[in-house]
């Protein structure tokens, strides 16, 4: 399980998050919807530890990640893997290599290990291919590959289709969540986009101003709006 509790970020004078509360049970995938600005990009950062919070606290399966003023663990002891926008791989390294960065060196089982990822993210043979080789999509796929390769328990996605083409978001959408489920991996989507967030997710959590203003299954937000704002949100395509 994941979970956020009354978590507060400031940047100077501005309030970013003002109390966010969010549960998502374990190998469950969220859907943060919001419109530019509401703060879902800093959540995800304080979730990953690149942030530290000002108040409130995380946790995953029980273990206590953020707790001002004590406790910060560091984002690469958390077990938490992001799938950034763009640009994640690394452009001089093979597809393999860039896969192969999240495992031990010396794991006698590491070429295995990344023919199995790419499977699983549908690009089996894709090895000795370079990046620039690879359409926006498969590099998102690469990107994920890479990031289940040290089995994290929560995957955080900050906007990871944005960059493709509509038919092609809704194919590499529905395999990121295969790869999820396939591995059990809790994932952490952020989108601004209603139609993505209610036909991906297992729960979507509405945020606005900093604050979760109401969190469901996508059939309890569309169908039962906590406001009209949420409403008009949610109903827009
Ligand atoms: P978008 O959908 O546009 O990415 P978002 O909901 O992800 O928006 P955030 O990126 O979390 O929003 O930003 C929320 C607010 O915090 C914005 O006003 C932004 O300018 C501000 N902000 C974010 N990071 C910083 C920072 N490092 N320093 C100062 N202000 C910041």
């Amino acid at each position: 399980l994941l979970e956020v509790r009354g978590v507060r970020k400031s940047f100077d004078d501005l309030e970013v998050l003002r109390g966010v509360d969010l549960d998502v049970p374990s190998g469950a995938l969220v859907a943060v919807l919001g419109p530019s600005g509401c703060g879902k990009t800093t959540l995800l950062r304080v979730i990953a530890g690149f942030e530290r919070a000002g108040a409130g606290t995380v946790s995953v399966g029980g273990r206590l990640l953020t707790a001002p003023p004590g406790t910060h663990v560091a984002p690469e002891k958390r077990r938490i893997a992001v799938v950034p926008q763009e640009g994640a791989l690394f452009p001089h390294l093979t597809v393999a290599d860039n896969v192969a960065y999240g495992l031990r060196r010396r794991d006698p089982r590491r070429g295995r290990r990344v023919s199995e990822l790419l499977e699983l993210v549908g690009l089996e043979g894709y090895e000795r291919r370079m990046p620039a080789e690879l359409s926006g999509g498969q590099q998102q796929r690469v990107a994920l590959a890479r990031a289940l390769a040290p089995e994290p328990q929560v995957v955080l996605l900050d906007e990871p289709f944005s960059a493709l083409d509509a038919a092609l978001r809704a194919s590499v959408r529905a395999d990121v969540r295969a790869a999820l489920r396939a591995t059990g991996a809790t994932g952490f989507l952020v989108t601004h986009d209603q139609e993505e967030a209610l036909s991906t997710a297992d729960v979507v959590a509405v945020m606005r101003d900093g604050v979760v203003v109401q969190a469901g299954t996508p059939e309890q937000v569309y169908r039962a709006p906590h406001d009209l704002d949420v409403a008009r949100f949610v109903g827009e395509a």
